[in-house]
């Protein structure tokens, strides 16, 4: 493959300089390689021929025979297109071209037998089909089977690239490949009984059959999930440092105490899982690296706390990372009221933290006497240095840039085990890929006695219905959220906007007061007008998705998304996760355009449907692919995957996987000498993508 990778393809028969590097434009396509894997996005089936008296509506491309008899140039001007009569002996279609007419007409013989290939359209009550693909009948022999179509551009279109073209130049790098070295060791090929990868490559450019196309797909799909894997884990810090993590063996006095005379309740049978599951990682001695998903109030706080108090248990500190300072400082209030009784040190760092607090703080975390640091990421910073710091927890983890955790390393000699928790549920498919050789745990129940939300969807002209509602909630002494997709009104986009919202509701609810916070505010401002709302003095608040994380107002009931056709189901989420955090019926509201696409329709309807986050994670990651989703484009990990598909390969996922696993379990090095050629193929394709190896 290496070789094919310095091949360039304007060198390549019939390309050419103009066309190579229109290809290169369009699609990055500049080696054999490169071409060799622009691979079809579908397959049409060219194995039947149709009558043109068994034509029905809405069919897709297939397959005439027959003969031309007559040409007609119709129009004039811009309008000018030339009709050709066709018949098969059973009825006619009319064939239409605008373009290229004079070399078609010369092209084309009447009475000679062709077969066409297009998509056949009922016209004035004609059938009609426009600039199909022609072939005299005599080379058909090559055209039955599967056909690929392949991806192209408007640009490339207009420059009289068909799929066909690109077709033909792949035939012609195919052809000129005798041998390519397989990268996967035949041990692996063998176990997944995998075909040869030239064969896989010829294939799925020219299907024989659907069952070869279908092994093919999966060679290629495997090879490419396995990368991705074998780049994950292959300094994956369960084997590099297998024995240097914390070895926590006990729970002692501040768990068992806080446990029997500080719980605020019994703990979901979830959250007693998922503890015994951090607790069994810490009593290994290898560092724990666990992400934990549980949905939006599903109590992983006091996870976070109790698995604290284990490490504290066991001599050593314990910090708490939160994005914001809103929300470190929920944290730091809700766990020093908690741990009052029991004597623990807990002290809040953040940005706004006095000099003078500071030097204690600092003071404190070096002769350990401070137990418990929470803070945002200011407890990263340098001078911060622990005595002996056992555990992290970071919570809503995407907030986080991936270079800030793994400044936390350097802070111990011994890695403390790390809990990164996250309300963002991910399919266990994306977790894998995304997350490597992260542990996973799962909140997968909420604490009970919520009441549910109940999610609507309005279209914009129900408005007034809406705001009456709004009204009542106002009027019994609720608060309310309003989203925007935008702060400022754009001419090119239709959308609701923050700064008309801001004084429309000013408008329609005189009477109460109304917060706003968005993404271009200073942070202390954004802090002020969340603190408004928090405390109550402000009842409306209107924000973009900057509310997005982590605040707790248990008294707000409404949450209504302007323009909710915009926004991914994963965040719709995330913002419904404001409410419903207190005793009282909750509201979600999906305000949207009327005039949207079925398929939006149907986002937007689940979302009424549902609370479930990872069915909605899924559903996202299914309809809008994985790089939309939240907290992938953050792990800082490239997913433009050519052939495998997350949301539908789940199974190769897992394959992958665990050929990989095996894979280092026997060579954690890849030293072995035929080994060599997947750690060449390794850097190739991951040569400009950082080190993940020591962040999660
Ligand atoms: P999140 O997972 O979103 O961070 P929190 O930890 O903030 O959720 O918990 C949400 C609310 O649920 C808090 O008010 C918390 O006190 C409460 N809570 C947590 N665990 C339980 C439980 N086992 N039973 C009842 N309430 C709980
Ligand atoms: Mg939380």
């Amino acid at each position: 493959m290496q070789s094919l990778r310095k091949r360039e393809i304007k060198f390549l028969k019939g390309i050419g300089p103009k066309r190579a590097e229109l290809l290169e434009k369009e699609f990055g396509i500049k080696s054999y390689y490169d071409l060799i894997h622009h691979f079809p996005h579908s397959y049409l089936d060219r194995s039947s021929i149709y009558k043109i008296s068994q034509l029905y509506g809405e069919m897709p491309s297939i397959q005439l025979k027959g003969r031309f008899l007559t040409f007609n140039t119709v129009g004039e001007g811009a309008k000018t297109r030339l009709v050709g009569l066709f018949s098969d002996g059973t009825a006619t279609i009319e064939i239409v071209w605008f373009r290229r007419i004079k070399s078609i007409k010369e092209a084309y013989i009447i009475g000679q037998e062709y077969i066409l290939f297009g998509k056949p359209e009922m016209f004035n009550n004609r059938w009609s089909m426009v600039h199909p693909e022609i072939d005299s009948s005599e080379s058909v022999g090559a055209m039955q089977g599967l056909r690929g179509v392949y991806p192209l551009t408007e640009k490339l279109r207009s420059s009289g690239f068909s799929s066909r073209t690109l077709h033909t130049y792949i035939q012609a790098a195919l052809a000129s490949i005798k041998y390519v070295a397989d990268p996967l060791p035949a041990e692996v090929r063998e176990k997944f009984r995998l075909m040869p990868l030239l064969d896989a490559m010829r294939i799925i450019h020219n299907p024989t059959d659907n069952n070869a196309l279908q092994q093919a797909r999966y060679r290629l799909k495997f090879d490419e999930l396995f990368f991705l894997q074998l780049n994950i884990q292959r300094y994956s810090s369960k084997r590099n440092e297998k024995l240097q993590g914390f070895h926590f063996p006990r729970i002692g006095r501040f768990f068992n105490q806080f446990y029997t005379e500080c719980l605020p309740f019994e703990l979901t049978d979830a959250q007693k899982r998922v503890i015994k599951e951090i607790r069994a990682d810490m009593g290994t001695g290898r560092q724990m690296n666990r992400l934990l998903q549980g949905d939006v109030g599903s109590g992983k706080t006091l996870v976070a706390l109790l698995t604290m108090l284990i490490a504290l248990d066991n001599g050593t500190q314990a910090c708490l990372m939160a994005p914001t300072e809103i929300l470190a400082t929920q944290h730091y209030e809700t766990i020093s009221r908690m741990v009052a009784p029991i004597g623990i040190n807990v002290k809040l760092l953040t940005g706004s933290t006095r000099k003078k607090e500071r030097d204690i703080i600092h003071q404190q975390l070096m002769d350990g006497s401070l137990h418990i640091l929470i803070g945002t990421h200011a407890v990263i910073e340098d001078n911060v240095q622990f005595k002996n710091l056992g555990y992290v927890v970071i919570d809503e983890q995407h907030r986080f840039g991936v270079m800030q955790r793994g400044r936390l390393w350097r802070k111990n000699t011994v890695p403390p085990h790390v809990l990164v928790m996250t309300a963002t549920p991910i399919p266990r498919t994306l977790a894998m890929t995304v997350y490597g050789d992260l542990q996973v745990s799962v909140i997968d129940q909420l604490p009970p006695g919520r009441k549910p939300i109940t999610t609507l969807l309005r279209y914009d002209n129900a408005r007034f219905e809406v705001y009456k509602a709004i009204g009542r909630q106002l009027k019994e002494g609720r608060q309310v959220y309003i989203v925007y997709p935008l702060i400022k009104e754009n001419e090119k986009l239709d959308l609701k906007c923050l700064e008309e919202g801001y004084q429309n509701i000013k408008d329609n609810f005189p009477s109460y007061k109304v917060a706003y916070v968005h993404g271009r505010m200073k942070p202390a401002e954004k802090d002020w007008q969340m603190q408004l709302f928090a405390s109550g003095e402000a009842q409306i608040m209107v924000a973009t998705t900057v509310i997005e994380v982590g605040v707790n107002v248990p008294n707000a009931t409404v949450m209504v998304i302007e323009n909710a056709e915009r926004f991914g189901l994963s965040q719709l989420h995330q913002l419904r996760g404001r409410v419903g955090r207190g005793g009282d019926r909750s509201y979600c509201i999906l305000m949207s355009k009327p005039q949207i696409a079925a398929e939006t329709r149907k986002r937007l309807q689940l979302m009424t449907t549902t609370t479930d986050g990872f069915l909605i994670a899924e559903a996202d990651l299914k309809m809008r692919g994985p790089g939309d989703l939240e907290g992938t484009m953050q792990s800082g990990i490239a997913l433009d995957l050519r052939i495998a598909n997350l949301a539908t390969d789940g199974n190769i996922v897992q394959l992958a996987h665990n050929a990989v696993e095996e894979l280092l379990d026997d060579d954690p090095t890849l030293s072995a000498p035929n080994h060599a050629k997947l750690i060449e193929e390794l850097n190739i394709r991951f040569n400009k993508q950082i080190d993940l190896s020591r962040i999660s």
